[in-house]
């Protein structure tokens, strides 16, 4: 297999989903889902006929939400694909580099590594914020640069001053990409109105998060149309199934979207909860603030937690092999019954009376 297999692909590590560590629960607190069903149901239609290219009403619909108009979106399989094609549009292999900001989402790493790619990795900051000395020194020769705003897994927005900062200084022949996967949380926090302004600036997004709508793979990406229309050269010939956009647009329509933005409210509620409560514990040692679905906490020994938590059936995500995150944990935000059990079982590890 090794001469088999190009050099590049041999050494590869696959991006290690919640899926694909299969830890098993009853509950699961590991992959920032939502907790609750999105209700859209698939009415059958005709699937002799291949799909749109890109479906013109889900176009329409997502354009309604973002506040863009349809020549400004790609419709992608999850934010993930958005990530990808970007690379294979823009990089040349070996020569060509990308630039993220880690701790963060691992995609940008595995998408660089799958296409031969050069990284360059410039840590943020003790503070979470982005290390703007750093990033100036070496944004010279980069192609793509990823943000992950709001990041995952610290939980926080970079300074809007910052990422404007960068926008100002980088040519037009570097892009700048925000993988906005979690702004629904916040969604005043977009930056959406700006690829009017700067050309070079792309934005993902995703039904994976805040719509509830994981299992669908659905994501867009949003940017000027000469952007937009190279990705289309390098996406696959009929990249989104109809059963996929019927579902879409269902979960875009008013009323989907109003209960949408009730469940943002109460997963702000169940964190606040949840933070509160984690607070009282002795096991923990900081629990960082957080704009999105999910909390990063730093314990004292978060192995033991993490394999205490496990063996009570609550799945969380161990991210203290990270940089910086020694004995964090991250924590995706469940129903109110959800967060409850959580500290019911961090009572029982202390032996402490609820
Ligand atoms: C979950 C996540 C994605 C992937 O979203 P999909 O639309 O499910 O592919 C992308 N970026 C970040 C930061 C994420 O956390």
């Amino acid at each position: 297999m090794k001469r088999l297999t190009p050099h590049h692909i041999h050494a590869l590590h696959p991006y290690q989903s919640a899926r694909r560590i299969g830890l098993t629960g009853r509950i699961y607190l590991n992959a920032n889902e939502s907790p609750w069903n999105n209700i859209v149901k698939y009415k059958h239609t005709d699937l002799n006929r291949y799909p749109e290219f890109q479906s013109s009403v889900l176009l329409k619909k997502y354009a309604q939400y973002s506040d863009t108009s349809i020549n400004n979106i790609l419709i992608t399989r999850g934010a993930d694909e958005g990530i990808e094609l970007l690379v294979r549009a823009f990089c040349v292999p070996k020569s060509d580099k990308i630039m993220f900001f880690p701790p963060t989402y691992d995609m940008y790493a595995v998408i660089a590594n799958m296409y031969n790619i050069k990284k360059k990795k410039i840590p943020i900051l003790s503070s979470f914020q982005l290390d703007l000395i750093n990033i100036k020194k070496y944004i010279n020769d980069v192609k793509l640069i990823y943000i992950c705003n709001p990041n995952n897994p610290t939980g926080n927005f970079f300074l809007k001053n910052d990422i404007i900062s960068i926008l100002t200084i980088i040519p037009l022949t570097t892009l700048l990409i925000i993988d906005e996967a979690y702004v629904d949380f916040s969604i005043e926090n977009s930056f959406i109105s700006k690829i009017h302004k700067y050309a070079n600036l792309v934005i993902l997004r995703t039904l994976s998060k805040a719509f509830g709508l994981s299992a669908l793979r659905c994501g867009f990406v949003l940017s000027n149309p000469n952007i937009i229309n190279i990705l289309k050269k390098v996406s696959a010939p009929y990249p989104i199934a109809t059963p996929i956009s019927d579902l879409a647009v269902q979960s875009l329509k008013l009323e989907n979207i109003k209960q949408v933005q009730e469940n943002i409210l109460q997963v702000a509620l169940n964190k606040d909860f949840l933070v509160k409560k984690l607070q009282s514990f002795s096991c923990v040692d900081y629990v960082f603030p957080s704009k999105t679905n999910f909390i990063l906490v730093r314990f004292f020994d978060s192995d033991v937690v993490f394999q205490y938590f496990l063996l009570h059936g609550i799945v969380v995500r161990d991210q203290s092999y990270k940089i910086g995150l020694n004995n964090c944990l991250r924590i995706s935000i469940g129903t109110i019954k959800e967060c409850q059990e959580v500290i019911q079982v961090l009572c029982m590890f202390e032996g402490k009376k609820l």
